[in-house]
This record gives C-alpha cells, sequence and structure tokens, in this order.
C-alpha cells in the first residue's frame, strides 16, 4: 500500500470527531469507502453499553457497575458498507440503539472517566493496525493521538438539530425537542471532566453549516490525501 506509515500494517488512522449532527458517521462512511478503509463508530460502542445498563436495571451514574458490567460484555462492531452492525452479547441491537432512550443513556454513561478508560483500551485494539476512519468525540485528542489525519467536524446547532431530526424523526413537529436535546447532550460531553468534546490541537476544522455534503468530503479528502501524499515523498498513490 502507498500510505503505511511505520507501525501501522493497513494504513494511516483517520480520526473524525465532532458533536452529534455534524455529519460525522456520513462523512466516515463515504471517506471510508472511498479509501478501501474500515469504518468505525465508536458512539455505538457507548450506545451498546448503555442498552445493557437499561436492560440489566444498573444505575448511569454508577460508574463503577458501568465498567463492571462493560468487561462483562462483548460489544462488536461489523464494519459494513452501509455502516456497522452492533452486536451486544452476539445479539444484533444496531437499530435499537438509535431510539431516544439510548441516546439519552449513553451520553450518561459515556461521562464515567472508568467507562471511558474501558472503551479507549477497546478502540486502539480494533485501529492499531491502521486502514481506519474512526469517528467519535476524542479520537483526535486521546484515542490515537497521534492519528496521521484528524478533522474535527463542526455545525451551527439548529442546523445539526435539522440534519438530526430527518435523520432520525421521532414524530411530527418535535424538531425542537431534538434540538433541545442535541443541545443538552452537547453540554454534556462538552463539559465532562474525562475526555471532554474539544478539538486536538493539530485537528483541522470543518464547519460544515454552510456546505453540501460533497464539500465536506472533498475538503477532507484534501486533508487525506495531502497526507497520504506527504507519508510517500510526494507521490499520491
Ligand atoms: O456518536 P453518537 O451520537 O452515536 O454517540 C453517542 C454518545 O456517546 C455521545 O453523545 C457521547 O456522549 C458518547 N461518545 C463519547 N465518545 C466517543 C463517542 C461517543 O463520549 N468517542
Amino acid at each position: 500500500m502507498h500510505n503505511r506509515p511505520p507501525g501501522r500494517r493497513c494504513g494511516i488512522v483517520i480520526a473524525i470527531d465532532g458533536p452529534a449532527g455534524s455529519g460525522k458517521s456520513t462523512l466516515a462512511a463515504l471517506l471510508a469507502k472511498k479509501y478501501g478503509y474500515t469504518n468505525i463508530e465508536t458512539g455505538a460502542m457507548y450506545r451498546a453499553l448503555a442498552l445493557k445498563a437499561i436492560e440489566s436495571g444498573t444505575a448511569l451514574d454508577d460508574g463503577n457497575a458501568l465498567v463492571a458490567l462493560a468487561r462483562a460484555s462483548q460489544i462488536e462492531l461489523d464494519p459494513r458498507p452501509e455502516g456497522n452492525r452492533v452486536l451486544l452479547d452476539g445479539r444484533d441491537v444496531t437499530e435499537r440503539i438509535r431510539q431516544q432512550d439510548i441516546t439519552d443513556a449513553s451520553s450518561r454513561v459515556s461521562v464515567h472517566p472508568r467507562v471511558r478508560e474501558w472503551m479507549v483500551e477497546r478502540q486502539r485494539e480494533i485501529g492499531a493496525a491502521g486502514g481506519i476512519v474512526m469517528e467519535g468525540r476524542d479520537i483526535g485528542t486521546k484515542v490515537f493521538p497521534d492519528a496521521e489525519v484528524k478533522i474535527f467536524l463542526d455545525a451551527a446547532p439548529e442546523v445539526r438539530g435539522t440534519r438530526r431530526f430527518l435523520q432520525h424523526p421521532p414524530a411530527a413537529n418535535q424538531e425542537a425537542a431534538v434540538l433541545a436535546e442535541l443541545r443538552a447532550r452537547d453540554e454534556r460531553d462538552r463539559t465532562r471532566a474525562s475526555s471532554p468534546l474539544v478539538p486536538a490541537p493539530d485537528a483541522v476544522l470543518i464547519d460544515s453549516t454552510d456546505l453540501a455534503l460533497d464539500q465536506v468530503v472533498d475538503r477532507a479528502a484534501q486533508i487525506i490525501e495531502e497526507k497520504m501524499g506527504k507519508l510517500t515523498g510526494g507521490a499520491h498513490g
């Protein structure tokens, strides 16, 4: 392969971080397809743990109990062209974890430092060989601070709320509720003590508020190919 840095068998690590509704998942999936990379949605792992907590009656504010639950769980991501299938203890929970109760619970589960440590360890194992696009909130800052490409994707809250609503409409006329939930989740993600949502100092910021999807993809591809070119001493592959 043309773009293998030392120590990464399958290619570079492309880290995509940003708030909910910024378009990370769509961008990550398209980039993975473009470069033949594996797309890893780390939010799905927090969501799977949140589902297990709810089903087992584990309190969402009990970090120790949650980390014990995580250790006793099998959370697997099965990357497919249409997105990650998510398996919790062998059960396909892909659709279930997108529901609103799990969205809310995942953001509560993710504030606990020991839960985050467990997740970060798993995510490093999954991505160690490179050749991945990994998206989340702390990929460039914590999971892969040495990622070859770091993109922080953002957009105005109103735009993100509308996108999220169109993606998973809970019911008609609930757009305001979706925006309120998204703001609450953002606030929690940005202000938590452990790995808050912030751009890594060396991340490239893309604000997608006024950009069409193909413009966002073009900008990201430009950043990635510049980096790949540098890694091969100027030759693009
Ligand atoms: O990305 P997604 O919306 O599926 O993530 C669900 C929740 O999981 C987020 O609101 C965030 O609180 C948490 N999360 C996180 N760190 C990540 C990915 C997700 O804290 N790397």
